[in-house]
């Protein structure tokens, strides 16, 4: 996509949006998609004030105020902006600055919200802030509409000591992890309960899927432990693993990830996905993780044109992570088990949203959202559910769709410009002609953006 969009949005645009509230804007006889019902509506003519959507008019009955900024939208489609329900913002292990350098490939990309997926109880300020800086005009960034804090254990008066600190913090959500032991996650989901958060995240290694969607934790990321749950050898896989701690039982889980894979049983997977669709636990299934990994031989990192994207400390981890392991027919065999998973869960109406773990290697900030939308059309979703799954489901989910999600009077104009209908097919979200975030039009001077190619 869109590389003269990002060279505008780098290097033109903070200089001029900095100086002055944007002009309201009218948004003239374009297509308006309505993801709710997953319809097309129009012409209409939308107008823009303040941030937020206050008008969507038939043209001849549109009232466009002196001062208001037209654009034309004949022939374009306007969908609202989308979601990335994973990233990573912040590099704590590493101790790196924050992903600051993403942002931009973010909003390019027509992602202008992001739930953030591990914070520090002190970064909660840092979101806070550049959230106001985006409102303000002042930054150009997807909106944090939630940040999750880990916690972690290891005993179960730390992990209830760390949940009161999340909360007080400001965070939205508490995010587990795989090596969370069984009796430390039962604290975390009670603690959490007391104090109003909700517990999100990886289902750990010692629990069964289901045993934690009835438990509570409201999302399942990645597909964790939904690999085992559709294996035959479920219940001696998590015996072999309950007494063992941190790295111990990460080691046995990954060394036994080939037999989970191997002994994948569809009618287990579809038994499964039927439970989970009635107890409506959420999964965040990153299928873009698994893909890349599978499909990473095919190209050298190094000559992909969004490499230079990365911040070189990024570059460096990159090169790292992906010089140290390459088993590519296990990852070909993750590959296709998550893609049958997902299928079978999205059969069964299993609620599932987009989300990426970026900037995991060669999971470019922004690009691979649209690369998950893709993935889940692969996986048997139309368009129009593909689409929610990165707009109105993340809105509903998080509590949010009073503000975001759609195109409605009353939201915020956090809006795409569509040159192509993302109805007739997800790839067409690729196809930006224009940014709205805020309020705020990013629109390339010369119109000249060349779209790229779909995957597939
Ligand atoms: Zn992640």
């Amino acid at each position: 996509m869109t590389r003269l969009l990002l060279r505008w949005l780098l290097f033109v645009l903070p200089l001029g949006l900095m100086a002055a509230a944007a002009p309201p804007l009218a948004i003239t006889d374009v297509t308006v998609i309505d993801v709710v019902r997953g319809e097309r509506v129009g012409p209409r003519t939308v107008l823009v004030r303040n941030g937020r959507i206050v008008a969507i008019d038939e043209p001849a009955t549109a009232v466009i105020q002196p001062g208001m900024r037209r654009i034309d939208g004949r022939g374009l489609y306007l969908a609202p902006g989308l979601v990335d329900m994973h990233v990573h913002l912040f590099n704590n292990s590493s101790g790196r600055p924050p992903n600051e350098w993403a942002f931009p490939l973010f909003v390019a990309n027509g992602v202008t919200g992001v739930r953030e997926m591990r914070s520090e109880p002190a970064e909660i300020a840092q979101e806070q802030q550049w959230r106001r800086a985006v409102e303000e005009g002042k930054l150009i960034a997807p909106r944090v509409l939630a940040a999750g804090v880990a916690v972690a254990g290891p005993d179960a008066a730390a992990a209830r000591q760390r949940v009161r600190i999340a909360k007080a913090a400001g965070a939205d959500f508490i995010k587990v992890f795989s090596e969370v032991p069984d009796s430390s996650w039962r604290v975390i989901l009670s603690e959490a309960a007391k104090v109003g958060l909700s517990v999100c995240g990886h289902v750990p290694a010692q629990v069964r899927l289901l045993t934690a969607a009835r438990a509570g934790q409201r999302t399942d990321e990645h597909l964790m432990q939904a690999y085992e749950a559709c294996s035959t050898k479920e219940s001696d896989l998590l015996a072999a693993r309950q007494r063992l701690r941190g790295e111990a039982l990460i080691g046995l889980r990954d060394t036994q990830e080939r037999e989970i894979l191997q002994t994948f049983s569809q009618s287990r997977c579809e038994e499964l996905a039927a439970k989970l669709a009635r107890i409506g636990q959420t999964q965040v299934p990153t299928l873009v993780l698994p893909w890349s990994e599978a499909n990473r031989s095919k190209s050298n990192p190094l000559l992909d044109s969004r490499w230079r994207f990365l911040r070189t400390d990024e570059q460096a981890r990159w090169k790292r992570i992906l010089a140290a392991n390459d088993d590519a027919e296990l990852a070909r065999e993750r590959w296709e088990v998550s893609r049958k998973i997902v299928h079978a869960f999205h059969a069964a109406k299993v609620p599932i949203l987009a989300g990426t773990d970026t900037p995991m290697p060669l999971v470019y900030p922004g690009f691979s959202l649209h690369e998950e939308m893709e993935l889940l059309a692969d996986c048997g979703f139309t368009p129009a559910e593909a689409l929610r799954a990165a707009t109105i489901g993340p809105a509903e989910f998080l509590g949010l769709s009073a503000d975001n999600g759609s195109v409605a009077v009353g939201k915020r104009a956090d809006l795409l410009l569509l040159q192509g209908d993302p109805l007739a097919q997800v790839e067409n979200l690729r196809r930006i002609r224009a940014v709205v975030l805020s309020g705020r039009l990013l629109l390339p001077r010369d119109l000249g953006i060349s779209t790229e190619a779909p995957l597939r």
